[in-house]
């Protein structure tokens, strides 16, 4: 890990009028080079290879320039060069999986949020400790797959956004589909619908749904259309379907706006609230935006199966605002939102406090 020293005096170094808010084009780059602009900042998209002309589609989310590299590796040497250019990188899913959470902890360039988030979020016994310290219902784990007595979920290391998983409901399911080359735990598996709550908390602003120390803000919430999952109850039974070859897998392939009946909105602010609180015993808080992966069972609980420490592809929908974000403040995406706490803490000289 980059000590926080270390990207403080960087800082200190940069022209502040000048800052360059930097991502790779991919996943939600799109609402952060245009959240960007609108706070009138200089916007740099970071590609490998990509097919670039996308971006001509979609002029308001075009990065001013791209810095083409041959691997996102190449990046780590590259920090003088970014230095020069007054970046702050913003972070995002492809973004730390492509680098991979351990190199991406190594780069010495002022990047948004706590990058002590990551080993924590990253290994799944660390994130479970993590949340269920805080509060948070979660699904049970089954150490042992000879134990498997219910439908269970099989889960691989690392976001992936779902491929891989699988379902089993007994040991023989478990030893038909598992790949022994990965780490992997056994969730049970939860029966509800499924919401992606995107939070952001700004340890800088003192107005709001306040916490011992800044506010917490609810911007939106997503649940995902899944492949081949969603569409699998059109064919019939799981069991005969089986017998065909046909497997349920987890891909996910698009987003879909989501609002919860309102009082559950109490619990969802408090459980976001436990979790930061938490996540600032532990390693110092964790830093603007967040997503909590839950399922609401039909009793209303709230079991949440993984966070999300940063901008998530749920928050997509919602490149001008949501039905919460509109009662913060119209036109702000997440992506908006990242950049206007950028520019307040520049603004009130606190820049390191949401920099790492
Ligand atoms: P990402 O990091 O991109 O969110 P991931 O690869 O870590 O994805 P998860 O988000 O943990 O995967 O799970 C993928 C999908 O599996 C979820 O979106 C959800 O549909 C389903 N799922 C996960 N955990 C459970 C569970 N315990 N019970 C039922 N369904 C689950």
């Amino acid at each position: 890990m980059v000590p926080k020293e270390r990207i403080e005096k960087i800082v200190e170094g940069y022209d502040k009028d000048k800052i360059t808010v930097a991502t790779v084009c991919s996943h939600t780059s799109l609402q952060i080079f245009d959240g960007a602009r609108k706070e009138g900042f200089k916007t740099l998209g970071i590609t490998v290879g990509q097919n670039i002309k996308f971006y001509d589609a979609f002029p308001k989310g075009k990065p001013d320039e791209f810095l083409k590299v041959d691997s996102y590796l190449d990046l780590l040497d590259m920090a003088d060069e970014l230095a020069a250019r007054n970046v702050i990188l913003v972070p995002h899913g492809s973004f730390v999986e492509y680098m991979t959470p351990k190199k991406f902890e190594e780069l010495e360039v002022p990047t948004f949020g706590n990058r002590r988030v990551l080993e924590w979020e990253s290994n799944r016994h660390m994130e479970r400790q993590w949340l269920v310290s805080a509060g948070a219902e979660m699904p049970n784990i089954i150490e042992d797959p000879k134990m498997i007595d219910r439908p269970v979920l099989v889960k691989y290391d690392g976001a992936k956004g779902g491929r891989g998983f699988f379902i089993a409901k007994d040991y023989p399911d478990f030893k038909l589909g598992i790949d022994s080359s990965q780490r992997f735990t056994i969730q049970e598996y939860v029966l509800g619908t499924r919401y992606y709550i995107h939070f952001f908390y700004s340890p800088v602003r003192t107005e709001g749904y306040k916490l011992k120390k800044g506010v917490l803000e609810l911007l939106s919430m997503d649940r995902r259309d899944e492949s081949n999952v969603d569409e699998m109850y059109k064919l019939g039974a799981q069991e005969e379907l089986k017998k065909l070859g046909l497997f349920p897998s987890f891909v996910v392939t698009g987003n879909i706006p989501v609002v919860v009946r309102e009082s559950l909105l109490p619990k969802l602010l408090d459980l976001g609230e436990k979790v930061v609180e938490r996540s600032i015993e532990l390693f110092g808080g964790m830093i603007g935006p967040f997503c909590l992966e839950s399922i609401v069972t039909d009793d209303l609980r709230i079991k949440v199966f993984e966070i999300s420490s940063r901008i998530v592809a749920g928050t997509n929908p919602f490149i001008s605002g949501s039905p919460y974000s509109d009662l913060l403040e119209l036109d702000v995406s997440t992506g908006r939102r990242i950049a206007q706490e950028i520019k307040f803490a520049k603004d009130n000289d606190v820049l390191p406090e949401v920099l790492s």
